[in-house]
């Protein structure tokens, strides 16, 4: 099977995650895609392929060339929130011509606002019928993985010995809660998670969340003088205490933001809930210290200390982690150019799977896939591109020492 059909084979397979559900995975239809992952594995010949109660797929490829190191790979098979994966219909496009692609009546992929486009000229492109998102995030990645394999056993190539791991919900930010890591003996990993096929991640957000609860008393506005305390007032106070510029619409690449991600209130309660991103640390520390210094304040100003600030630690920045580590960086920085393709170090402004697993112990930047526009109906996947990261990856596994 072709990787297109792989490709093709895996977005047939609805596999949404549902950040509402408290269940491990938090979809029951993930395990579907799961057991065809499963079948392909045992079929390739790896060992101790299962795929465990959480729908964690697991598999280990022996190494063949007396290389010690052992390295994982991984690629996530749910779905992202924002769109619908049910009854993807996917639209094949061969040799394409650099034009612009009508996706649906109200859909155009122009390779003027997706500049993508202008090197996927004479490629095949797989594209959305603009009713769903495709699914290439990140099932691209796993047909990646699954082609590297299939060439590495069918063709006798040199690799050292490789762990695969196939994990449920990333896109709720639960990719690796359950992850197993007495199993995974991994010395580092790659997930395969990105867009470009330059693309290696090593850099994301420290993130936390601030939930800033004010607290009122409601009384008739007709003899409210002097009584009433109306907490949307005073979290309004908060809200514009914090600095303007520092919002995700004003920020890019190195700087981080403070974001109102939601408010509800009434003159009794009332809620914000903001998320805080930085790269640096220190800075990430001085936006954390801001939110108290406000709390302080206004807990100062009012006798009725209206304030209760909770802030929470959601992941950190897996740079340090990665630079600890040099040659994890190296591995696929040679492969990308022995493979013709220049570097690119684009800092996630975000957070990763593999960044949760670098704090577990598992250092794991990420690579690119060749598919573009992700979480979206503009989502389209590059065959050539993906083709040609699987040819990285075997790159890569040949230099492993
Ligand atoms: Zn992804």
């Amino acid at each position: 099977m072709s990787i297109k059909d792989k490709f093709l084979t895996y977005i047939s397979y609805d596999t949404q995650s549902d950040p509402d559900s408290n269940s491990y995975p938090s979809t029951k239809k993930q395990f579907a895609l799961a057991e065809v992952l499963v079948n392909e594995l045992k079929e390739l010949g790896l060992q101790q392929v299962m795929c465990d109660e959480f729908c964690y797929v697991y598999g280990i490829l022996p190494g063949n060339n007396n290389v010690s190191t052992k390295i994982g790979l991984i690629a996530h098979m749910d779905t992202a929130t924002e769109v619908t994966g049910k009854n993807v219909n996917p639209q094949i496009i061969d040799k394409y011509d650099g034009s612009d692609i009508k996706i649906d009546e109200n859909h155009l992929l122009s390779p003027k606002e997706y500049p993508s486009l202008n090197k996927a000229i004479g490629h095949t492109l797989i594209t959305t019928d603009g009713k769903t998102l495709l699914g290439a995030d990140d099932k691209a990645g796993i047909a990646i993985i699954m082609e590297t394999l299939e060439k590495l056993v069918k063709e006798n190539l040199p690799h050292p010995t490789i762990y695969v791991c196939f994990t449920p919900d990333e896109e709720i930010g639960r990719g690796t809660d359950k992850f197993n890591y007495d199993f995974f003996q991994a010395d580092f990993a790659y997930t395969i998670d990105g867009g470009d096929t330059s693309l290696i991640n090593f850099e994301n957000f420290n993130a936390a969340s601030a939930v800033v609860e004010v607290t009122g008393l409601s009384i008739h506005p007709g003899s409210a003088k002097d009584k009433m305390i109306n907490s949307q007032h005073i979290a309004m106070e908060f809200h514009s205490l914090l600095d303007t510029q520092m919002r995700p619409e004003h920020t890019s690449g190195y700087q981080g933001f403070n974001h109102l991600n939601n408010m509800e209130g009434s003159v009794e309660k009332t809620t914000l809930n903001y998320i805080i991103r930085n790269h640096n640390m220190n800075e990430f520390k001085k936006q954390m210290e801001d939110f108290r210094n406000i709390e302080n304040f206004l807990n100062h100003k009012y006798p009725t200390k209206p304030i209760k600030l909770t802030i929470t630690e959601s992941y950190l920045n897996m740079r340090e982690l990665v630079l600890s580590k040099p040659i994890v960086l190296e591995y696929p920085i040679k492969a990308l150019k022995r493979c013709k393709i220049e570097p690119s170090f684009d800092p996630i402004r975000g957070g990763t799977d593999g960044a949760r697993l670098s704090f577990g112990g598992l250092i794991t930047p990420n690579l690119g896939t060749g598919s573009y526009n992700h979480h979206g109906v503009m989502e389209y996947a590059d065959i050539d591109e993906m083709n040609k990261m699987v040819e990285v990856v075997i790159t890569m596994l040949s230099i492993i020492e």
